[in-house]
């Protein structure tokens, strides 16, 4: 099958009408969405991802009125905080009404549900009278996609259409959220393009750890996000190289400042911003991926606060030991 690259939402509007599955822009990164009712459309994004079926997807609805579509409660808490986030990249976990068919879940009696705020997202939604489900449209595992290039090179010929938004604003995937049935606690399954801060402060609350309770984080697979040449994380770039010098064939990922005498690395944010370096973190690593010269990545941890959690979380998994 071709894979094109356009803006026609009419094209996209036509393909996901009649079962076929189109790459969207998010403001977040680039999503592989079909109908998120039709169970046969959701099997082949599993399929086309080459993604395990134990890992639910999230449900990208046009509007915030729609979750009582499709969730069979929301609690105070949830709707406050989609009052101050939607449309975002904030993805609630909320338990599920049964017009969202089982392979969405997992199996799980929850759904995760967004409202992208991507104008070109936002336009596509409200076209089409089903809500889509889209994982991030790059092949399982591997980097996230922020441009529509990103997406072509993982996934040509196995979708009909790319539908181009550019590169892509918040460039890290949503804060994923669940909170309780009482309302009385809140849980971070992932940290992303939302400042977990900044949902504390809605919520009047700390969120917890999905570790050591009950609640269900599946699919937060320890090695994600990896480019194809192994990557290390150091605290710190420059004590690194004071002790290893700089080793033939590795690029080296600075948050602000590469050390004196690197010739092969990128900074990800000159003036130390937070979402800047967020937003450039994929297209960075996708570059050194494709570089024949870089056969290994040196990046260094960021600051540990508002989207670097985000920005940690991701290079932390990018470096994570294949399985074996
Ligand atoms: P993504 O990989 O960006 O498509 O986000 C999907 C992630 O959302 C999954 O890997 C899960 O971690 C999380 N998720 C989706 N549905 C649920 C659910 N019902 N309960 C808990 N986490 C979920
Ligand atoms: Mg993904």
């Amino acid at each position: 099958m071709p894979t094109r690259i356009g803006t026609s939402l009419e094209t996209a509007v036509r393909c996901l009408e009649s079962g076929r599955l189109v790459a969207i822009p998010t403001e977040t990164v680039y999503g592989l969405a079909g109908n998120a009712l039709d169970p046969r459309v959701v099997a082949r994004i599993f399929s086309v991802k080459g993604r395990p079926s134990f890992d639910p997807l999230i449900v990208h609805l046009s509007a915030a009125e729609e979750v009582f579509r499709y969730a069979s409660a929301v609690p105070d808490a949830a709707q406050r905080l989609m009052e101050a986030f939607w449309p975002g990249p904030l993805t609630m976990v909320l338990p599920r009404r049964a017009v969202i068919p089982d392979i969405v879940t997992a199996g799980l009696p929850t759904a995760a549900f967004r409202v992208p705020r991507h104008p070109v997202a936002q336009a596509l939604l409200k076209r089409l009278p089903f809500p889509l489900a889209a994982p991030s449209a790059n092949r399982f595992a591997r980097l996230s996609p922020t441009r529509p290039e990103h997406v072509m090179e993982q996934l040509a010929g196995k979708i009909s259409y790319i539908l181009d938004g550019g590169p892509t604003e918040v460039g890290v995937e949503s804060t994923i959220v669940r909170v309780a049935d009482d309302g009385k606690a809140a849980w971070l399954l992932r940290p992303g393009g939302i400042p977990a801060e900044a949902v504390e402060k809605v919520l009047g609350m700390p969120l917890l750890s999905p570790e050591h309770s009950h609640i269900q984080a599946p699919g937060q697979m320890k090695r994600h996000y990896s480019p194809a040449v192994p990557l290390m994380l150091v605290d710190d770039l420059a004590a690194w190289i004071g002790r290893h010098g700089i080793p033939d064939a590795t690029a080296f990922l600075a948050f602000h400042t590469l050390p004196a005498g690197v010739v092969q690395g990128a900074v990800l944010s000159p003036s130390g911003n937070l979402e800047e370096a967020a937003a450039r973190l994929f297209a960075v690593l996708h570059r050194f991926e494709k570089d024949d010269r870089v056969r290994r990545i040196v990046a260094e941890k960021v600051p540990e606060t508002g989207l670097g959690r985000a920005i940690n979380d991701r290079l932390r998994r990018a470096a994570a030991e294949p399985p074996t």
